[in-house]
């Protein structure tokens, strides 16, 4: 075999004048192109040298395609057409256009904890801490990272070192690692388990209760149902029990929502409202869940918890950022008008999408994905909210001969300028459309 011919191959300097490459320098820099250009070559030489064949003018363009990949952002924008609606992969819930003017806003410098009144030092919950009792009719509020912070915040303020009641039928794992025995340890708690695993009554808790009692807790199971023989202690006996005993009663909701869904023809979630009317000391529930704003972990409650809450030294390590805050209030604020609050907040708006809508954007937008039939299929809420509800959808489905063709042609969708996903079920390719928001977008990329 013939060695191979690497005279071929420009220099670095020579390379370095393709047009495509001092496009590339001229967008990401000198030393993006300087790397992009040693890449090409050593690709090249390595094609060489395996017996291959090389066309020159080929290398400015690849040098060029390499500099663009590193140059894209890892954290990007993509549709979720999933069908999961509330997706904890795919970022939740979407922001409304509040928040992220909000965010924008407060990117540079902003009164984070600085009190424009007095000049002097503020303090970064009072951005939505008014707003937040005035929603829940709580004394008080909090918000740090998210709503795992928030029970770890509670148990440790709470419980460490002494007991924390609950029930066995809510010892959850809400996924991602998240599970509540765990969580009650590594906040120094004591998990005392009461009752089992489907039925758990008040004489339970009355005789686990004790001086040594730091709380009560109640975990709202939101991503599974126990079903048939049941029973559990409903909020307000539970809350008279534990304060019976002097202990609070913390309730984590999981996915709180703050108006009543009903109202919107959605199923019925618990209000951190009812559970403190009911008794309640503190209640957590999560920012991005059904509330529809940013990740974050809301507690509402008595404001002598609260105050205790915010003097422990874990709190420090929870706290939101600025850009979280200016979402999560520019959201609660949303809330303060229902009567329109379904068309500005992302998150209820696809939730209350009628299916008539759903099903015309699906048959304006089959003609342009090749092969694609217009199917009937069920969205999920996600996150862990109301499990076994389903809304009615509209999808485009794709075949293909056999799994893997299916996969590759899922690939190739994700590998579009914004990537598109869908979800694999029953042989058939499908994107749920409830959640397309910018069919324009969606559909230019097709054409392309
Ligand atoms: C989702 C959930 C959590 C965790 O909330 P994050 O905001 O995801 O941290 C905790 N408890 C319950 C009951 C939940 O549903």
């Amino acid at each position: 075999m013939a060695s191979p011919d690497f005279s071929v191959l420009p220099s670095v300097d020579r390379l370095l004048e393709d047009p495509a490459l001092a496009a590339a320098a001229a967008e990401y820099g000198r030393a993006e192109a300087l790397a992009g250009a040693r890449r090409a070559l050593a690709d090249a030489r390595r094609a060489l040298g395996a017996g291959g064949a090389l066309d020159p003018s080929s290398l400015g363009p690849a040098a060029a395609a390499h500099i663009a990949a590193r140059g894209r952002p890892s954290l990007r924008r993509v549709f979720n057409l999933t069908g999961v609606v509330l997706h904890t992969n795919l970022g939740r819930a979407p922001l409304p256009q509040e928040a992220v003017a909000a965010i924008a806003e407060a990117a540079g410098n902003c009164n984070l904890e600085y009190d424009l009144e007095t000049g002097r030092r503020g303090d970064r919950d009072s951005h939505v801490e008014a707003l937040l009792t005035e929603l829940t009719g709580a004394e008080a509020a909090l918000a740090v990272n998210n709503n795992a912070a928030a029970v770890l915040l509670v148990l440790n303020s709470l419980s460490a070192g002494r007991d924390a009641l609950v029930s066995r039928g809510e010892l959850v794992e809400i996924g991602g690692s998240f599970r509540m025995p765990e969580i009650m340890a590594r906040a120094g708690a004591r998990m005392v388990e009461v009752g089992t695993t489907n039925r758990t009554h008040a004489s339970d808790f009355e005789a686990a209760i004790g001086p040594d009692t730091g709380c009560v807790m109640k975990v709202h199971t939101s991503n599974y149902e126990v079903v048939g023989f049941t029973a559990s202690v409903p909020d307000d006996r539970l809350a008279r029990i534990a304060e019976a005993a002097g202990a609070p009663y913390a309730v984590d909701l999981g996915a709180g929502q703050l108006v009543d869904l009903a109202r919107y023809g959605l199923p019925q979630e618990p209000m951190p409202g009812q559970a403190l009317a009911a008794g309640a000391g503190l209640v957590t529930f999560s920012g991005d869940k059904l509330l529809g704003g940013p990740q974050a972990g809301i507690i509402v409650g008595r404001a002598d918890l609260v105050a205790l809450l915010k003097r422990n030294p874990m709190r420090r390590a929870m706290r939101l950022g600025k850009l979280s805050l200016a979402a999560l209030e520019a959201v609660l604020r949303l809330y303060r008008d229902p009567d329109r609050l379904a068309e500005r907040l992302p998150a209820l708006r696809i939730l209350t999408r009628p299916v008539e809508e759903i099903e015309a954007q699906a048959h304006r937008l089959a003609p342009a994905m090749e092969g694609a039939e217009v199917v009937t299929v069920a969205s999920r809420i996600g996150s862990g909210s109301l499990p076994v509800e389903r809304l009615e959808s509209r999808a485009l489905a794709l075949s293909a001969p056999g799994g893997k063709a299916l996969e590759a042609r899922a690939a190739a969708f994700r590998r579009l300028p914004v990537p598109v996903i869908g979800r694999i079920a029953e042989g058939r390719l499908l994107f749920d459309l409830r959640t397309l928001d910018d069919e324009d977008a969606f559909l230019s990329q097709l054409a392309s």
